[in-house]
């Protein structure tokens, strides 16, 4: 790409830190006019269709009449005020609504700004909640490898710890346990040798140990593995035996990506601690929850301080609120589950072609989630090229080429998406 290029920005290039990628020799960017439904339109006219709902948060569409409505109305009434000491009807309609479609277990929600922050909290929620307890040297983590938890300090601390930057950063990052991730799978038969490992850990460092944290059956930014549901009820079992919180990362999995409103669905476990955040707003902007019960909120506050330490400036954002709410009942007041069900279908049958090709392992369908994996890392700036000149918009990394379509696409629209994918796999 080069000036000449309108889908190129010198000051972008010059001066814009993207995610990942070098300030000296940047992976190339592509400039957006404007996104409709499942269309971006690039600054040269060019439409691609949509496949990646933005880092897998939007979910009605673009520029979606009824979300660009809500956040109008609450425009009209406030953008933001604090939430330290008052409070606002977005949040508490919100709270309201969350209450009813998260786990029955789910209570008190603490609003947050991004997946990230709501990992962090999470994670100092569990710390407080054993302090509070009496255990004070219990503050470690234990998960399971290939996981993604976010950028900030202690999520990237439990993220995989190969692909997950520990290295880099090396004794500045606390040191978490980590056992191997199950490896059977989500649709195959359950080895019981797979929760070995978690147990030997958390029977040796339980006095250690505040919870344990993971995404529920997929682990996504970690590498898109779907893993049996049944590694979930036996480590929720040795939580409980051994005095650990159960921590589930639903930043990804919520609201029906994987075919379930929640994924603690598939397994029917109950987390003690829950984030959710990414599609909460329907992709309009960031907002996260983390959500927990009695247990952990009554504990925390009958020990000094008497309360949670966290108070983000953007805690309970009026306008993310609003947002959330719209978005959540956009969701709910349509057959979602025959939509992802269909997405699967035809994400099942469209990628299978791609399982013969040469210098593929793998082709994995969850949900409303389709991923090919290649035998070697993908070359990000030439496939996204290709993808670019095929009309479509997809971000692979790692040895993945995948989709998280919005749920709003159409047959058409995704039948596009997933023959620009096999045509691509087969030039990996
Ligand atoms: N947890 C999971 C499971 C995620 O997939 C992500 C984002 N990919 C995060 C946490 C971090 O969220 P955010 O980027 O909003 O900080």
């Amino acid at each position: 790409m080069n000036c000449d290029n309108p889908n190129f920005d010198a000051f972008d290039h010059g001066h814009l830190w993207h995610p990942y990628t070098s300030m000296k020799d940047p992976l190339p960017t592509y400039k957006v006019r404007s996104a409709e439904g499942v269309r971006i339109t690039l600054a040269d006219g060019t439409e691609l269709i949509e496949g990646m709902s933005s880092w897998w948060c939007a979910l009605h569409g673009y520029r979606n009449p009824v979300l660009d409505e809500a956040v109008r109305r609450q425009l009209g009434q406030m953008s933001h005020v604090m939430f330290g000491g008052l409070t606002h009807e977005p949040a508490i309609e919100l709270g309201k609504l969350l209450l009813q479609i998260v786990p029955p277990s789910m209570t008190r929600i603490f609003y947050a700004d991004s997946g990230s922050v709501a990992v962090e909290v999470a994670m100092k929620m569990a710390v407080q909640y054993q302090v509070a307890r009496g255990n004070a040297q219990r503050t470690n983590f234990v998960t399971i490898t290939s996981g993604y938890h976010g950028d900030t300090w202690n999520a990237m601390s439990v993220c995989d710890p190969v692909t997950g930057m520990h290295s880099l950063f090396g004794p500045s990052l606390p040191v978490r346990h980590f056992v191997p991730t199950p490896q059977s799978r989500f649709d195959g038969a359950w080895d019981p040798d797979d929760i070995i490992p978690l147990r030997q850990t958390i029977e040796r460092h339980a006095d250690q140990l505040a919870a344990l944290i993971l995404e529920p059956v997929v682990q996504g930014a970690g590498g898109m593995r779907f893993y049996h549901p049944q590694y979930l009820r036996e480590a929720a079992g040795l939580c409980r035996r051994h005095g650990l919180l159960l921590i589930f990362d639903e930043i990804a999995t919520g609201f029906g990506r994987t075919g379930k409103l929640f994924a603690w669905e598939h397994a029917g476990v109950q987390p003690d601690i829950m984030c959710i955040g990414k599609a909460l707003t329907g992709g309009y902007m960031t907002l996260s929850a983390v959500l927990t019960g009695d247990e952990v909120a009554l504990t925390i506050s009958s020990a000094p301080p008497h309360a949670f330490m966290h108070g983000p400036t953007f805690m309970a954002n009026p306008l993310a609120c609003a947002v959330a709410l719209a978005s959540t009942k956009l969701l709910l007041s349509r057959p979602w589950q025959q939509k992802v069900k269909a997405i699967e279908t035809q994400l099942r049958e469209q990628l299978a072609p791609a399982r013969r090709l040469p210098g593929i392992r793998d082709v994995r369908v969850l949900g409303a989630i389709g991923a090919i994996e290649a035998e070697r890392p993908v070359d990000m700036a030439r496939i996204q090229r290709r993808l670019v000149e095929e009309g479509i918009w997809l971000r692979p990394f790692g040895r993945l080429v995948y989709t998280m379509p919005q749920y709003i696409i159409s047959p058409e629209d995704l039948t596009r998406l997933t023959s620009a994918m096999v045509k691509i796999a087969g030039e990996l």
